[in-house]
């Protein structure tokens, strides 16, 4: 058995980290750097390069060098985000079959999980090299805000690098464990991490071993490089109004401004004044070489960005209140993420949150060393158990006739959770019927992020309302969803596939015949915990299916776990939480008529589905 590591996969940087003699650090590699680049290019000789190798050609090769690829993967192409996106990258985006996003890179495509897997492979590779042992498993961390097909893409990329995810881990909850475990606290902190791609708040309880997230929200669209872009934008125009010369159509001196722009931003963290100097960026008309240089204040740069911090905390605010905190409620304040360095940034949480934040984790390490704490202990080479006790960061829903979304899960939903819905034909004779899930904040499906299109095919022949197809939600600790359906009247499972698509696009088709295995009725998965000292054993072993609702025992209880005695929690209800919720009758465009329809059942991306709490999309 190899060693098991923990990942920061970040969205400018990615770093590992191990525990050993019980003690977790960084793994260095080769020149004692603990980063990686999150880069992956092709040379102009076909050579695929990652990391510090990509990194170090990316100016002259921009359109061949894929950066910040963990703001692409899992999304839709046809999302608002990557509309705003294909504006700014300098390498080529093209549509999957299934709608999702892939990259071109000299004339070859890859997913965003190949992509992905690269840079893993490339850390798994080094860690092999520094540590001089196999590792085989791992502790990858994601942004808190990240959707299910977010984070089912990052496990699909661990497992195409030879890598055994153990778990798909928060970000912030990473750095709750770096900073709170081992030290018997008793606190409600938040974690603000500002990283190179994203913003994650969360608020969490720490009962010496228990970590429960409260409250958690971001924007996966917020981050170090969108501060950069503010002063790469203002650079250019500078330019321009010097010399009467648009920078931004040459790629290669974008890219050059964009990396000079970076290390600008960087160093007025320390100084308050800096020189931004790009010698041969161009050249007039009498083809002489002109340079950019010109003064850059922090003054300047604050003015620049200030709308992005004011950003942050109008989310902490949301977070808070969504939280049932009061700011004085709050023990620590944890900044993470390298742009949490700015000083503008600690003087605005700072403001904000009426302390100064901790002083006691390292922003750039955090991340990392909590994962390597998670995987150690998941990996089962201690017998120090922790508990985490996670939320669904946005609602879940489904689709209703009038294009609104009907919500399965709340935000901030404790984890895991179930639902059962009860789907009634609506036409004599259908053998099929259409639901598309959702994960988003708006009340609009169109503007939420839709996870899947499920195709319920070969159902049996009755008149209108006659069949009831009792399809169950399940969202595991990680939030991811997985999901099954049977005939109420016959128990027997009924085949549905998946697939993504446009959200009100061509419409998926399964000709698959109905599957008649019995019902397997095993119970959902248990709250999340490790190693020894289960929940399960807390609150008395599995929760009974009950044909309904939530788990008879849901993870938060106040009454069972620790965590919820704490004060201020918000309270829990242990009820199903939606328990008047009607039955759905799938009508309109949604309802299918006669025999099945035509086409090949489509596994789509992640695969087809069946069975109780089998890993949905490919687990
Ligand atoms: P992370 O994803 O946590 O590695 O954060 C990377 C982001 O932090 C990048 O956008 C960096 O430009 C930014 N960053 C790193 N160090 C600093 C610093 N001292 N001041 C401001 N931003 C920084």
């Amino acid at each position: 058995m190899g060693k098991a590591i923990g990942i920061d996969l970040g969205t400018t940087n990615s770093c590992a980290a191990i525990v050993e003699n019980g003690k977790p650090r960084l793994i260095t590699y080769k020149g004692g750097t603990t980063t990686i680049p999150s880069m992956f290019a092709i040379s102009e000789k076909g050579e695929r390069l990652v990391g510090h190798d990509a990194k170090r050609q990316a100016q002259l090769n921009p359109q061949n060098t894929v950066a910040a690829a963990k703001r692409l993967i899992g999304r839709n192409f046809h999302s608002k985000t990557i509309e705003k996106i294909r504006q700014v990258f300098t390498y080529e985006l093209v549509e999957g079959e299934s709608n999702e996003v892939l990259v071109k890179v000299k004339d070859q495509v890859f997913t965003l999980e190949q992509i992905s897997a690269a840079i893993l492979r490339k850390i798994k590779d080094v860690a092999e090299e520094s540590l001089g042992a196999e590792v085989d498993q791992a502790v990858i961390t994601v942004p808190a805000y990240f959707n299910d097909r977010q984070r089912q893409a990052v496990r699909t990329a661990g497992r195409l690098a030879n890598l055994k995810v153990l778990r798909v881990l928060n970000e912030p909850t990473a750095a709750a464990l770096a900073y709170g475990l081992g030290k018997n606290l008793n606190q409600r902190i938040a974690v603000y991490d500002l990283g190179g791609g994203t913003f994650d708040i969360s608020i969490i309880d720490i009962k010496g071993r228990i970590f429960e997230v409260i409250a958690t929200g971001g924007d996966t669209f917020l981050g170090g490089v969108d501060f950069d872009d503010r002063v790469m934008q203002w650079v250019l125009e500078q330019f321009y109004k010097e010399h009467a010369i648009d920078l931004s159509f040459d790629r290669v001196a974008v890219q050059r401004v964009r990396d000079a722009s970076e290390a600008a931003k960087i160093e007025l963290s320390g100084a308050t004044v800096t020189r931004i100097h790009i010698p041969f960026i161009a050249k007039n008309e009498a083809n002489a070489p002109l340079d950019i240089d010109i003064e850059f204040t922090r003054e300047k740069l604050e003015q620049l960005t200030q709308d992005l911090v004011d950003r942050t905390i109008q989310n902490t605010e949301r977070i808070l209140r969504e939280s049932g905190s009061a700011k004085t409620q709050i023990d620590e304040v944890l900044l993470v993420g390298g742009q949490s360095r700015m000083p503008l940034v600690q003087r605005r949480v700072t403001d904000f949150m009426g302390k100064p934040p901790c002083k006691g984790v390292h922003p750039d390490e955090a991340v990392g060393i909590g994962a390597a704490i998670m995987s150690h202990s998941l990996a089962g080479t201690t017998s120090d158990d922790v508990t985490l006790l996670d939320v669904l960061p946005m609602p879940i829903g489904i689709n209703k006739v009038d294009g609104t979304m009907h919500v399965l899960f709340p935000k901030n939903q404790p984890l895991p959770d179930y639902k059962t819905r009860t789907l009634t034909t609506s036409k004599d004779n259908q053998r099929s019927i259409m639901l598309r899930i959702y994960q988003g904040e708006s009340q609009l499906c169109a503007e939420n992020e839709m996870l899947g299109t499920f195709v319920f095919s070969g159902i049996r022949s009755a008149p209108k309302g006659k069949v009831q197809i009792e399809v169950t939600f399940h969202i595991d600790s990680e939030g991811i969803l997985n999901l099954t359906a049977r005939d109420k009247a016959t128990g027997q499972t009924v085949e549905s596939t998946l697939k993504l698509g446009k959200g009100g696009g061509a419409e998926p088709v399964s000709a698959a015949p109905a599957k008649s295995e019995p019902v397997e009725r095993a119970p959902p998965p248990l709250p999340f915990t490790m190693p020894t000292s289960t929940l399960a054993q807390q609150i008395g072993g599995p929760a009974p299916v009950n044909g309904g609702g939530t788990p008879a025992v849901p993870r938060h209880d106040p009454e069972r776990t620790t965590p919820g005695q704490l004060p201020g929690v918000r309270p829990v209800d242990a009820k199903p939480t939606d328990a008047a919720a009607p039955d759905l009758k799938v009508a309109g465009p949604y309802a299918k008529a006669g025999t099945p329809p035509a086409g090949a059942a489509q596994p789509g991306l992640w695969g087809k589905v069946s069975g109780w709490f089998k890993g949905l999309f490919g687990g």
